[in-house]
């Protein structure tokens, strides 16, 4: 491939941690009533951070696009296309039925709901509960979407499935056509797809400010006392996501891959921040996909394939989340589930994670979706609404590093020589 080798993102984002820092106290300090000049800082931020998640989503569908075009024109017509689709599922369902097993591990043995004494009525939550039904896909929905009618219109909406599909069809039929208009289309495709990547460059320029804002935005209205009114359940979340990107996700890095996974998590660093800091594993793609080619080493090849398709559907963390949750609920309400109700839980998990979107609190739509299916009481999401959004944070950077892991494992067992050689 005649790529030229731009610059990647900063090697120590040390800047950007210090702004999260910076940005968690003086979000909890400053509450969201503080004014300059009569204009509250809230909203300066609020502005801000819009301002550089816009600049993100604005490359994701002309990144993603372009990216899977030419990943499959190239192995369209190879034989190993098929057996490079079952690796990736089964790295993708592998790992999120590892992290789920993690969080129901933890759950079972901190057991965050049976300390809740003060449970809501259903009058308590109806509003919630109303608000994210009204906003939920069915299971059909999210498989329909796969296939769009329109792809303007699919484009428009963020649909991320429907993006895939097209681009993956349009890469195989190209690389079907004659030589010379093949060339010329991949070349365009190309050409885009560098363009993209300068793009995500330059935006990643402002990572520092763009993170402060965000990060401070969600602490001046959540507030850490928020996070000790469910301390057991904030403790249960984080100690599952904990394990299963530094104990379980490394193990596998370690006996599959046979790479350094501390070499991942540096190369990582850029995209991992920007995940925690905009809960959108979608905003984020531009970023995964700059650090798992330029300084992961994964081919464009597997990671145009293993990413885009990853952050639609390899939601490890919020997996994890989703089954913490619905039996935190349970506890909480004091039933008791048997060992078949928790298995179901595990595959509603497994399954409703694959169609949360990559956007902030998705995961609370399927969060009452699996309520809904063990019949478990559905304003019991109003126990822990309040700290979903930075749970949200963690959940996301685990989702992103779960991606680039599944990209790292692909690429070795096709025996890339260049994965994690320099970081
Ligand atoms: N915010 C998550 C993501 O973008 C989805 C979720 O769990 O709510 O990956």
């Amino acid at each position: 491939m005649s790529e030229k080798k731009s610059k990647s993102p900063p090697k120590r984002p040390w800047g950007v941690f210090i702004a999260i820092l910076l940005a968690i106290a003086f979000g909890t300090i400053a509450g969201d009533k503080i004014e300059i000049f009569g204009v509250r800082i809230f909203s300066i931020l609020d502005f801000f951070g819009i301002l550089f998640l816009n600049a993100l989503t604005l490359v994701v569908v002309p990144l993603v696009m372009s990216s899977i075009i030419v990943g499959i024109s190239r192995i369209g017509g190879e034989e190993g296309f098929k057996r490079l689709g079952i690796k990736m599922f089964s790295f993708y369902i592998g790992t999120t039925l590892l992290a789920i097993l993690i969080g129901l591990f933890f759950v079972n043995l901190i057991g965050p709901g049976f300390q809740i004494t003060n449970i809501p009525s259903s009058q308590d939550a109806s509003a919630i509960t109303k608000e994210l039904k009204s906003d939920s896909a069915s299971l059909m929905v999210v498989l329909l979407s796969i296939v769009p009618s329109n792809i303007i219109h699919a484009l428009s909406q963020g649909n991320m499935l429907g993006l895939i599909f097209f681009s993956g069809f349009f890469g195989y039929c190209i690389s079907k056509i004659e030589e010379h208009n093949r060339a010329t289309l991949k070349n365009f495709f190309l050409g885009l797809f560098q363009v993209m990547i300068q793009f995500t460059q330059v935006i990643m320029k402002f990572l520092p400010i763009g993170v402060f804002c965000l990060v401070a935005k969600v602490f001046m209205t959540t507030g850490l006392e928020s996070l000790a009114s469910v301390a057991l359940f904030t403790l249960t979340v984080l100690l599952g996501l904990i394990g299963f990107m530094f104990v379980g996700l490394p193990l596998l890095l370690k006996t599959i891959g046979k790479v350094k996974p501390m070499r991942l998590f540096k190369a990582m660093s850029p995209a991992l921040i920007t995940a925690f800091s905009t809960s959108s594993s979608s905003a984020t793609l531009p970023v995964t996909i700059d650090c798992v080619e330029k300084r992961a080493g994964v081919s464009n090849r597997i990671c145009s394939l293993v990413v885009p398709l990853g952050t639609s559907i390899n939601m490890s963390g919020s997996a994890l989340y989703e089954c913490v949750a619905a039996m935190f609920v349970a506890q909480a309400y004091g039933i008791d589930l048997s060992y078949t109700k928790q298995f179901l839980i595990v595959i509603l998990a497994l399954i409703t994670s694959m169609g949360v979107a990559g956007i902030p609190s998705a995961s609370l739509v399927a969060v009452l979706v699996i309520l809904k299916a063990i019949g478990l009481p559905l304003e019991g999401i109003a126990l822990f609404i309040a700290v979903d959004r930075i749970l949200d944070m963690c959940r996301t950077t685990v989702n992103v590093f779960s991606d680039s892991c599944c990209a790292v494992l692909v690429a070795k067992s096709e025996g890339e020589k260049n994965i994690l050689t320099t970081e």
